[in-house]
């Protein structure tokens, strides 16, 4: 009985949502009373590997064949399921990112195990059963999740944990599990990534824009906005299909989710497909100028006005606040 973590990583380098599932996996291993492991596949650095021990990792498994260097979810749900295995772990934690929504019922699968994705909080843990609160129905609520299987698998949402480094260094162990050819019909060939500074999923700021921006010729002011917070920039669904932005920026039910500690709406109604994507960020921010829009329903903070007076105004105060 132990904790098995996957971790994930892009071009080598961990992202936020690896150290947060590293962090999540010890709490849980803390109140069963065990370990963790953590699984890394692709090439990582051998000291980025050991760093996981600073966020409670005992192990860390390193799967570092060429075969697997990019993402393939049928190879890596089987790599996850034989380190399950050969760890004897019982609970098997991951991301819910846009890979781990793939990943995570495909190795509930392989073990037959229980699944709970979206996790947004620390389970409760009585005996052999874990009540896991998640979010349900596109983010629009909350689910108690009771996994009483023997095996079980958390997929938590990214920024829903905090990160807790407490010092020390993992074992790193190569780990050379058989991939069937079949696992590696579909394989990735060249990856072309979007030029974004900061990428939407793991953004912790989001500075979003819809229609009421008229045109692309205005997303400068969009783009200042963020460049002044650190932050990725985002869209609503009609500006994506206009062309007026990239399809990659488009949040909601059929686009992207994202769950930022910020969220800022300008000049998007908040229509119930773009809520659903959107409505798992800690803070909202809208600004529009119709009163009566339904995005100020699930707002924490509002600004009733032109985006065209208010946005440049609060970047100029951003930039004059973080001058001084
Ligand atoms: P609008 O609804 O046109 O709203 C523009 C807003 O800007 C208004 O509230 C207006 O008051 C405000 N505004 C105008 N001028 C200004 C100004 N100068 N200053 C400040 N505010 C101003 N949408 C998504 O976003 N994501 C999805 O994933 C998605 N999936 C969908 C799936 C389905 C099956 C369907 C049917 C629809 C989906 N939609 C999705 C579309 C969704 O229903 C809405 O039509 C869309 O979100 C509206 O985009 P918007 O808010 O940018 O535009």
């Amino acid at each position: 009985m132990s904790v098995l973590v996957y971790t994930e990583h892009t071009e080598g380098k961990f992202k936020k949502s690896a150290y947060e599932v590293v962090s999540y996996a010890k709490a849980i291993a803390d109140l069963m009373g065990t370990s963790v492991t953590a699984l890394s596949i692709g090439n990582v650095d051998a000291a980025d590997l050991a760093a996981l021990g600073n966020y409670g990792a005992t192990k860390v498994l390193d799967v570092s064949s060429d075969k697997v260097a990019q993402f393939i979810n049928q190879a890596y749900a089987t790599i996850v399921a034989a380190a399950a295995e050969h760890t004897g772990a019982t609970i098997v934690v991951l991301s819910n990112t846009f890979s781990g929504k793939g990943l995570a019922p495909r190795v509930a699968a392989k073990l037959g195990a229980a699944l709970a994705d979206g996790a947004v909080e620390l389970p409760q843990i009585d005996g052999d059963k874990l009540t896991v609160k998640k979010t349900a129905f596109s983010g629009k609520a909350f689910a108690l999740t009771e996994l009483t299987a023997a095996n079980k698998v958390v997929a938590l949402n990214p920024n829903s944990f905090e990160l807790r480094e407490m010092g020390g260094h993992a074992d790193v162990e190569t780990f050379s599990p058989d991939i069937p050819a079949d696992d590696l019909r579909a394989v990735i060939q060249d990856l072309v990534r979007a030029a974004d500074k900061v990428t939407l999923p793991d953004a912790e700021i989001v500075v979003s824009a819809g229609r009421g921006l008229k045109g692309p010729e205005n997303w400068p002011m969009i783009e200042e906005l963020a460049d002044a917070l650190g932050a990725a920039t985002a869209c609503s669904k009609p500006v994506s299909d206009a062309g007026w932005r990239p399809h990659s920026e488009h949040v909601g039910q059929t686009g992207i989710a994202v769950s930022p500690n910020l969220y800022i709406a300008i000049g998007i109604s908040g229509a119930i497909q773009h809520l659903a994507g959107v409505s798992a960020s800690k803070t909202i921010v809208v600004i529009n100028k119709d009163p009566e829009a339904p995005f100020f329903k699930v707002a924490d903070y509002g600004i009733v006005g032109d985006a065209f007076e208010v946005v440049p105004k609060l970047t100029a105060a951003i930039k004059a606040y973080k001058g001084n």
